[in-house]
């Protein structure tokens, strides 16, 4: 399937900041999480900066780690759920071998 486009040759739109870039410069992002199986997808592009943002933050765990954050911390006060937070963001760091 070939789309025209006034912009020209192979140009991709990042899904985080709606750049344009090269397709040969974006990163594809599998929504599915799964790259290898590409018959009848089309893969959604991400520019390399967001890319690299998107590695330093895993959403998923990111809210995985604010509900044990929530229920270790509940009925405490701000600061308490922050050193909690801090406490278990650590622990999460260190554990996990990426
Ligand atoms: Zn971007």
């Amino acid at each position: 399937m070939w789309r025209s486009s006034q912009r020209g040759r192979d140009e991709v739109t990042c899904i985080a900041c709606g750049d344009s870039v090269a397709r040969s410069e974006a990163r594809e992002y599998d929504k599915f999480g799964d790259r290898w199986d590409r018959e009848g997808k089309e893969f959604e592009h991400l520019c390399k900066p967001c890319d690299r943002e998107r590695c330093h933050q895993p959403r998923g765990n990111l809210e995985r780690l604010l509900e044990d954050v929530e229920s270790a911390a509940a009925g405490r006060d701000r600061d308490a759920f922050l050193a909690t937070y801090l406490e278990l963001a650590e622990r999460a760091d260190s554990v996990e071998e990426r």
